[in-house]
């Protein structure tokens, strides 16, 4: 990520603070130890319950990529597949590295069919370049509701719960190094806390054996600029942890 770029996102002053710019960029070494696995043969399928806000009712959960796919744009398990325009499976390299976990698609996502594409997820996109990483290459992008809010409110956690089996099928699938849950509802959803998000920062958690940061998400960033250092601060967090579990023993 050039300079220029990294100014317009106000992230130039953060990144010279940790000697990321003038300098060959430390993580593509980090990106090359972390190259893509092979994809992993698929498990057995999961048979998941509804919450029990709901009617319980089994639903098998592919292990198939493809299939699962399918399953979650067909999906009317929870009442946000009444406004969707798509549903929003997720965008990444299946067997990449790193697992960012958002919230829920908003009206761009809804209306393009991949998570983070407006301004929030420039934001994003900006952020991972500048610890060498690509959505299309290091990364996958999903979030814990695979529909849209209505008014992009914060989903329930009925919804989250409906929506949960997805997610952990992508998890199973991707077998990401480590997951950063973007804000407070992902990590609600992955650790099954209410705690603050402040007081989850900082601390490496598990999700089933898989290392978790919690870092703010991007759209609380736009509107809460002095948090990006923050943020930027937990990416290197955990983009050591990612090294640390990376390096031979
Ligand atoms: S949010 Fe998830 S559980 Fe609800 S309808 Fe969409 S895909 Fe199904």
């Amino acid at each position: 990520m050039d300079e220029r770029a990294l100014k317009e996102l106000e992230l130039r002053d953060v990144a010279a603070l940790y000697g990321l710019v003038d300098a060959p960029h430390p993580v593509v070494a980090l990106a090359a130890e972390a190259a893509p696995r092979p994809i992993h043969a698929p498990a057995n399928p999961v048979v998941a319950s509804m919450p029990s806000a709901a009617p319980t009712v089994a639903r098998v959960i592919p292990s198939d990529w493809e299939a699962l796919k399918v399953a979650v744009r067909e999906c009317t398990a929870c009442g946000l597949c009444r406004q969707r325009k798509q549903a929003v499976f997720g965008v990444g390299n299946e067997a990449a590295p790193w697992l960012f976990v958002g919230e829920g698609p908003g009206a761009d996502e809804d209306e393009q069919g991949e998570p983070f594409v407006g301004q929030a997820g420039k934001l994003l996109d900006g952020m991972l370049a500048a610890i060498g990483i690509a959505r299309g290459r290091e990364a996958y992008i999903a979030n814990v509701v695979k529909c849209r809010p209505p008014g992009n409110r914060t989903p329930t956690p009925e919804e989250a719960a409906a929506c949960a089996p997805f997610l952990d099928a992508q998890v199973d699938h991707i077998k990401p190094r480590v997951i950063v849950a973007l804000g407070k509802t992902a990590a609600a959803r992955l650790l099954n806390t209410d705690a603050s998000l402040g007081s989850l920062r900082g601390r490496v958690h598990d999700y089933r054996g898989t290392p978790l940061i919690v870092t703010y998400h991007p759209a609380y960033l736009l509107r809460t600029l002095p948090d990006k250092a923050k943020a930027w601060e937990d990416l290197l967090f955990a983009r050591r942890e990612l090294a640390k579990r990376a390096a031979p023993a």
